[in-house]
């Protein structure tokens, strides 16, 4: 990239964050003050945000049912604390005190002084009803209702509440304490105040906060379904997982596809390909992730998945991993193809921008730049290009169209049918928002 442009690409990453933090409609003033914070389920995202919240000097209420679950979480808080006094971070008095502030606790019951309260329990709509509909009924009304749900609707957790307008979706992702990014979610009765002070919230504990609407996924996970959703085909037409790695961390990714779903857990992907694949059985994935799971291969934690780890740290390419991929591809005929690296880039990015002008037409986005936040805060995006809607308008959205029509023609054509918002902006000489063109 010419320099002038990459120094422009870098100038709008940098504003990114402070764009998305200046909501439209949304008064910062309005933020209600929380000085006592609650959190419900003490497991992997719970231990990270009550951690989060702690280093913000807010006392926390973890609360978890589970005895072990509370004996974990205290010995994982202490050890993370200590850490960054080691690092020189904190002082002794300061580790104490916000060690201090955190208290366990079993019922809910305990949630009763908060004026937050985060819900991180496990991913299961009826529990968290429940739990809602009983925290609605204990919390005073002024108390915000937050669930770090990944996937589940957050109006339907509303509903079983008698004060919806209390209630959205804080999207943290892991390790809380350390990912800058947080997806602030509006349910459709939020109220305005009560968003205000996510985004307090979310500046406070030194976080990205991007408004995003309900839908499955949000912004930064249904856009990396389609991004994923090619990384696997690139696969069936004979590009090995570690091309794909290389060929995207070449072009400035932070860590390829395959590696951060290794470090991720593959088994967090198999889970929601399976509800995705029963909700639109129109909408296919390739069966290789899930050939390479039903061999116990979830990644990192499990020694291997589509790397191995032979010292339990460092990935290495596995040719029974290629192997795998060659048996499956033969087994549906499909022949290996020389792939560009080009082809590499240019597929993951036209899907990610093909689905974020979808999420854009459907609200689900309030604008492009809140996409490219998402994408540069959660996921890695390289700064030097500004952000997949930054990517696609400096492009050229004629151009990007072009590409892919070109893609229709192969495998899969399906998936390149292209969001309507995208089509138009084109043919009006438009961009998507995220930059002027040219
Ligand atoms: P987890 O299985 O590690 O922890 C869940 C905890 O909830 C357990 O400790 C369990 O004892 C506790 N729990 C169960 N019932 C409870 C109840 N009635 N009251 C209080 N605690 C209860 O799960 P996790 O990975 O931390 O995920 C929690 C939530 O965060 C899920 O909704 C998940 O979708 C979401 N999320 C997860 C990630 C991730 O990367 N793991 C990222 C973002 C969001």
């Amino acid at each position: 990239m010419a320099e002038a442009a990459e120094d422009a690409a870098l100038a709008y990453a940098t504003a990114a964050a402070g764009a998305a933090g200046d909501v439209p409609g949304v008064d910062p003033a309005a933020a209600r003050p929380v000085t006592q914070a609650a959190v419900i389920g003490a497991g992997t995202m719970g231990i990270g945000i009550a951690t989060a919240l702690l280093m913000a000097d807010l006392p926390v209420i973890l609360i978890d049912p589970d005895g072990a679950a509370r004996e974990r979480a205290s010995r994982r808080i202490g050890a993370i604390l200590a850490a960054q006094r080691e690092k020189g971070r904190i002082d002794a008095p300061t580790e104490a005190l916000r060690f201090a502030r955190l208290t366990l606790a079993e019922t809910l019951a305990a949630a009763a002084p908060a004026d937050l309260v985060i819900e991180a329990v496990f991913e299961d709509l009826a529990l968290k009803q429940r739990i809602f509909a009983e925290l609605d009924a204990i919390l005073p009304p002024g108390a915000i209702l937050a669930s770090n749900t990944s996937t589940l609707d957050v109006n339907a957790l509303a509903a079983a509440t008698a004060h919806p307008g209390r209630v959205l979706g804080l999207h943290f992702f892991s390790p809380a304490h350390v990912m800058r990014l947080l997806e602030v979610v509006q349910a459709a009765a939020t109220e305005p105040a009560v968003l205000a002070s996510a985004m307090a919230l979310a500046r406070r504990l030194g976080k990205i906060g991007v408004v995003a609407g309900v839908c499955d996924g949000f912004i930064g996970n249904r856009l990396f379904e389609e991004y994923l959703r090619q990384v696997w085909f690139l696969m069936e037409e004979g590009v090995t997982p570690w091309r794909i790695d290389a060929v995207l961390q070449e072009w400035g990714w932070a860590m390829g596809p395959v590696r951060v779903m290794d470090l991720a857990g593959q088994d967090i992907g198999f889970a929601i390909r399976a509800r995705r694949m029963l909700a639109d059985p129109a909408r296919p994935y390739s069966a290789i992730p899930d050939l390479v799971c039903a061999l116990g291969r979830f990644g990192q934690k499990t020694g291997a998945g589509f790397y191995r780890y032979p010292d339990g740290r460092t990935p290495e390419p596995d040719p029974a991993i290629e192997a795998l991929i060659a048996r499956h591809a033969a087994a549906l005929r499909v022949a290996p193809r020389a792939v560009a690296d080009a082809e590499i880039v240019d597929r993951v990015l036209c899907a990610l921008v093909n689905e974020g002008a979808r999420a854009l037409a459907d609200g689900t986005a309030l604008r492009a730049v809140d996409i490219d936040a998402v994408w540069l805060h959660g996921y890695g995006f390289p700064a030097a290009q500004g952000g997949p809607i930054y990517w696609a308008d400096r492009r050229g959205l004629k151009t990007v169209l072009a590409r892919m029509a070109e893609f229709a023609q192969g495998r899969h054509g399906w998936v390149w049918e292209p969001a309507p918002l995208l089509v138009r902006r084109a043919a009006a000489g438009g961009t998507l928002g995220a930059a002027t063109p040219g």
